[in-house]
């Protein structure tokens, strides 16, 4: 039995990287202002920014580009890209869109109803939150405890509290719920998937009050593999299978194709059966992401996701693409080093608060290591702390967040397990030397969004 399972795949194509000098990259990263976003990414030797849109195609995608018809209405892309999803998820209506958050704008604007509406998620994502907010309505997050006691062993981090939604539905009163979102995996809890049995009640409490039920299905592939390795009674049902399970429980599927797609570009609305709810998404999606047929990609970027949505319920690439992140994960426990345990099912969640306790929050120690990281190796993490955060809009204050994480974030069948192994020898010497690292301030600040363009320096 080996430990970690076997790459399902060789390599075909390879995109050239390199590992500039030490004394270039200390050079390159003060041009950027002490800010990973702010490289270029020929000066980064691994990019760990994020998983979503830097995976690698396979070549039955490279050959579906071909296909690609250009049509604005009905092309056979759109046709083949819509029975795929169909077949996958059993909704009756699909829309593609550009990305998620192309979905979302589409989508939830339609299900504000009226003034004083929330929607409640496990955790919402970062955009999901935003386009919630733009459409005047609260966002609520409610996830169990345990998310947040990152050491302890829990199999479905990413789960509702079920108690509490209860609880929050009953004070807000049904009638303003817009709506609750099941992100599938837990993004912003470190890729921590939900549980059917947890998904299951969530529906039965959705039910009850007669709320809308969304799946924010981005990397519904890794839950479902998460359940089938983890969840009693799923040992020998196909991915497929589970993930139509989860599916049936929702009303709505949203998804950045950009994950579980394994596309570099691309998102999907999925109605079950509310047709009127689909018919004005039909109008709204014109004017925002394009006609319903396109939806802001090309034909031949749908022709890619039909064969992408199926190649990511393979079991044999989820195993791998698992294992890729829970080796790096072991790598660093081993070496004592904290992180969000068990790992989930994109990136390996550092707990940099823990590494570099001498920085203050608002001196952000996740931005500090993400630095000394690139600095050490040539590698770009991305900081999921204090400064992503942002300022209390009231008080202008640093908002200080439960955890300084520093996120791994692995892009599918993008690296080697060799390339991982050496990401954790340089997180490892860093963490040796923990006690030189600096914490950072502002030279520049934007009022939002501020972790994108910010430029810092050093406190000396
Ligand atoms: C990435 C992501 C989104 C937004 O998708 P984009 O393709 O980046 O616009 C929404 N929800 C979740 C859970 C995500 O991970």
């Amino acid at each position: 039995m080996q430990k970690y399972a076997l790459p399902p795949y060789k390599i075909k194509m390879v995109e050239p990287i390199s590992l500039i000098g030490k004394d270039e990259r200390v050079k390159r990263l003060k041009e950027a202002g002490y800010n990973p976003f702010r490289l270029r990414s020929e000066d980064v030797y691994i990019d760990l920014l994020t998983d979503s849109g830097t995976g690698a195609m396979s070549h039955f995608q490279w050959a579906a580009l071909m296909q690609g018809d250009e049509s604005y209405a009905g092309s056979r892309s759109y046709y083949r890209l819509e029975k795929v999803v169909k077949d996958i998820t059993g909704y009756n209506y699909i829309l593609p869109a550009h990305q998620g958050r192309g979905a979302e704008q589409v989508v939830i604007p339609e299900l504000v109803v009226h003034d004083n509406m929330c929607f409640i998620s496990n955790i919402h994502f970062d955009t999901t939150r935003a386009h919630v907010e733009i459409a005047g309505a609260r966002a609520i997050d409610c996830v169990i405890p345990e998310c947040f006691e990152i050491s302890k062993y829990h199999p479905f981090k990413g789960n509702f509290d079920l108690k509490k939604l209860e609880q929050i539905i009953l004070e807000k009163e049904a009638k303003n719920i817009a709506g609750i979102i099941m992100t599938i995996t837990n993004n912003s809890a470190g890729g921590q998937p939900v549980s059917m049995e947890n998904m299951r009640a969530v529906n039965v409490i959705a039910k009850k009050y007669g709320i809308t039920l969304l799946i924010d299905g981005a990397r519904y592939a890794e839950n479902s593999f998460f359940i089938k390795k983890r969840e009693a009674g799923y040992e020998n049902k196909t991915i497929r299978e589970i993930a139509k399970e989860v599916f049936d429980l929702a009303d709505i599927f949203l998804m950045s194709a950009k994950k579980d797609g394994l596309v570099n570009i691309g998102g999907i609305i999925a109605i079950k059966d509310n047709f009127e709810l689909f018919q004005k998404c039909q109008t709204n999606i014109v004017p925002k992401e394009g006609f319903p047929t396109y939806g802001g990609l090309a034909g031949r970027d749908m022709d890619a996701l039909a064969v992408g949505l199926q190649e990511a319920l393979e079991e044999s690439y989820l195993a791998y693409r698992i294992d890729e992140v829970r080796y790096l994960g072991d790598l660093l426990r081993e070496a004592g080093i904290p992180i969000q345990y068990p790992t989930g099912g994109h990136a390996v969640f550092v707990d940099c608060g823990e590494i570099a306790p001498h920085i203050p929050f608002d001196q952000f120690p996740a931005q500090a290591v993400s630095n000394a990281l690139y600095i050490e190796g040539g590698i770009r993490p991305v900081e999921i702390g204090s400064l992503l955060l942002g300022r209390d809009p009231d008080t202008r204050k640093n908002i200080k967040a439960d955890k300084e994480f520093m996120r791994l974030t692995i892009p599918r069948r993008t690296y080697t397990m060799e390339h991982l192994r050496y990401v954790a020898e340089c997180l490892i010497s860093v963490y040796k030397n923990r006690k030189d690292l600096k914490g950072l301030e502002f030279t520049y600040e934007s009022p939002i969004l501020r972790h994108f363009t910010a430029e810092f320096k050093p406190v000396e």
